[in-house]
């Protein structure tokens, strides 16, 4: 298997894609602020998969974090995720420093409307700018045929849709599915800031969830008595702070009061040193 490339500058990232490009390979990229798990994983071995050549970026991406966010405490291990990529027969790691992506003069930012309106976009302001301008960068730098991304930031694979289709981006967007632990907590980098009884508690979460999940399978159109029960689930099991519970429409993300058709059930809670997101997929019964 040949070695894992390690690429610290656009110049080069830009120079190895050209190369690839003119041999006719298909080039994929999985995007990642590193710390890597099963999650990232699962989207490497998607891109491995449907492409010839899969970059992973590792970029802790400041312009995201808000300034009472959690950027100094996100968890980093450069080696360990180099060793996990190498592992799995990735080609080439992208890990820009922050003045190389950020130099100074830097003034141009990426932003895309209305769907960036609600959920995350209400609790952390200029966060998803942050998220599309990072993107539009790595697409820039790296010039990939596919980007995958996660389902567990549905908000953030929407706004990269419509980011691609506006801006007439030639690539594709997939979507791959959430990776859990065994207990349903989704996996997230961030779970390891959790405390152990923060950790044996965050499952109520999935459980809310699955509960919202099956109230809308059993044909209950309610969604305001469906999130107060799902409420109520978790406040049952964590001492926390609601974001939301919010049930969405999964195309425009607009909130559902009466659920007719397909949904996404999304939430995000705060604990002491994280936050936590999570959604899950619903529809109602055929008629
Ligand atoms: P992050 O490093 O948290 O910015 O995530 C990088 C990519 O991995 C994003 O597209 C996330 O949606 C995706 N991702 C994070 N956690 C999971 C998970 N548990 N299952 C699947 N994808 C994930």
């Amino acid at each position: 298997m040949p070695e894992l490339q390690r690429i610290s500058t656009v110049v080069a990232m830009q120079a190895q894609s050209e190369t690839w490009r003119r041999e006719g390979l298909c080039i994929g990229l999985v995007p990642t602020m590193g710390f890597l798990h099963e999650g990232h994983l699962s989207l490497v071995d998607y891109s491995l998969a449907h492409s010839d050549r899969t970059v992973v970026s590792i970029f802790v991406n400041p312009l995201q974090f808000g300034p009472r966010e959690d950027l100094a405490i996100y968890p980093r291990d450069m080696e360990r995720d180099l060793d996990l990529l190498n592992q799995r027969g990735v080609d080439a790691v992208f890990h820009p420093e922050t003045v190389e992506f950020y130099p100074p003069n830097f003034s141009t930012f990426v932003e895309v409307q209305e769907l960036t309106a609600g959920l995350c976009g209400v609790f952390r302001p200029g966060h998803f700018r942050g998220v599309t301008t990072v993107v539009a960068k790595l697409f820039a730098a790296v010039r990939p045929h596919l980007a995958v991304f996660g389902q567990k930031d549905y908000q953030q694979s929407a706004i990269i849709r419509q980011l691609v289709r506006d801006l007439n981006l030639d690539l594709s967007v997939e979507v791959a599915p959430t990776i859990r632990e065994t207990d349903g907590l989704a996996m997230s980098s961030r779970n390891i800031n959790l405390s152990d009884d923060e950790r044996r508690r965050a499952p109520a979460l999935y459980r809310a969830l699955v509960m919202g999940k099956e109230r809308i399978e059993e044909g209950r159109r309610d969604a305001t008595a469906i999130i107060a029960d799902m409420r109520a689930t978790i406040e049952r099991d964590l001492t926390t702070d609601i974001d939301y519970i919010s049930i969405v429409d999964p195309d425009t993300l607009a909130e559902v009061a009466e659920i007719t058709g397909p949904v996404v059930i999304a939430l995000a809670v705060r604990l002491a040193k994280v936050r936590l997101i999570d959604n899950i997929a619903a529809s109602p019964p055929q008629r």
